[in-house]
């Protein structure tokens, strides 16, 4: 499947002061000064291509910082007749639209809390109905692509043309060290169905603290996303949201300058030879792999057969808990990742229990009858 966009490349409407792309400021605007301090400190590193704030705060509870709301429009025009930067902020309703394109915003983007609800989706993108404007679309709070997509055609048969979409990672019940577990498979599936949709990286909100933000920045690239949208306050241990993931301009500056920014791919003739006969060797080992699991699905069945007629239950936790034993033994006198391996058993375990089951069921139909 592919997904059949009518968008402009990012290029013909933002002036790239810098690559990568970097989108920064201030999680929220709080006051004009803490603003405009932050917005000369990023102009003056010339690494910054837009200046972003948050001035209508989704928060989770009640009562917590809401943003200071359509004042904020004016510290950003300010902000930007100082500095010459381009302006992006956050719009959640239609009302947040109209007053953005009243204030003149440059640049729109629908948060994560947003995209979740296709409700809201539609009525941003009827607000902006006949609008040249540039939007980007964070992927929803949620695990699903789907949201994600939907949420980009609305804004695109809005007639936006200048689309781009936020990877800024993902909520999910098991803690890690993300804030926001990043799930680049997910990403990755958007730029496989939509190759031309710019994807940019926020680092920020995936990390939650500052330490990380060099690590995923990276990874970003190396993962061929077209730029950074990365939170920085002039004093992030005052700021009023998100203190702990901000970084102030200057680390913001050293951040990318230690950024490898690598290239999609290689003209040179010896390096293209080398990769091809690399990549065939993937190829051979990968149709390996898919052999061998048909052959041990093959024996799955044989087995899922024997245990049924002999009237034998699918799981037997000890064998399972001898097969990790034996295989992580294997695994780490390999030097694999075990949490790798680990997740790999589990498929083919979950795969098996699935083949069996399916075995199982059709002798009970066969009873019915
Ligand atoms: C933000 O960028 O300030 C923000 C609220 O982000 P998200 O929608 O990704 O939570
Ligand atoms: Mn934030």
């Amino acid at each position: 499947m592919k997904l059949n966009l009518d968008i402009q490349p990012i290029s013909s409407w933002l002036n790239l002061k810098n690559e990568p792309l970097l989108i920064a400021g201030p999680c929220s605007a709080e006051t004009e000064d803490q603003l405009l301090a932050t917005a000369h400190l990023l102009a003056k590193t010339g690494k910054v291509s837009v200046l972003r704030a948050g001035i209508w705060k989704p928060r989770t509870r009640p009562g917590e910082f809401e943003g200071i709301g359509n004042i904020g429009l004016q510290w950003l025009k300010r902000a930007k007749e100082e500095t010459g930067l381009p302006i992006a902020v956050e719009v959640a309703t239609a009302k947040h639209v109209e007053e953005a394109l009243a204030a003149g915003i440059d640049i729109l983007w629908i948060g994560a809390r947003s995209t979740v609800n296709p409700f809201t989706v539609q009525e941003i993108a009827d607000a902006l109905q006949g609008v040249d404007i540039p939007v980007m679309i964070k992927n929803p709070i949620n695990p699903d692509v789907s949201l994600w997509i939907g949420a980009l055609e609305r804004i695109n048969n809005a007639g936006i043309k200048k689309l781009a979409a936020i990877h800024r990672g993902f909520s999910s019940y098991e803690k890690t060290a993300f804030r926001n577990e990043p799930m680049w498979e997910l990403a990755i599936q958007l730029k496989t169905l939509c190759p031309e949709l710019p994807i940019i990286n926020d680092p920020s909100h995936i990390c939650g603290n500052r330490e990380l933000i060099p690590y995923i920045s990276q990874k970003a690239l190396d993962l061929d996303m077209q730029g950074l949208m990365i939170e920085s306050h002039f004093d992030p241990s005052v700021a009023w949201t998100d203190a702990k993931q901000q970084l102030t301009p200057s680390a913001l500056s050293d951040l990318m300058e230690i950024l490898t920014l690598r290239k999609p791919e290689s003209k040179d003739k010896e390096f293209s030879d080398k990769l091809a006969e690399l990549r065939k060797n993937i190829d051979k080992i990968d149709d390996q792999i898919i052999q061998k699991m048909a052959e041990r699905m093959q024996i799955v069945q044989q087995i899922g057969e024997y245990k049924r007629d002999n009237g034998v239950t699918i799981l037997q936790v000890n064998r399972w808990d001898e097969i990790m034993n034996k295989r992580n033994d294997f695994a780490k006198a390999l030097k694999l990742d075990l949490n790798f391996t680990g997740k790999l058993l589990e498929l083919i375990h979950s795969e098996s229990i699935r083949k069996q089951t399916e075995i199982m069921n059709a002798k009970t139909q066969v009873e019915v009858k």
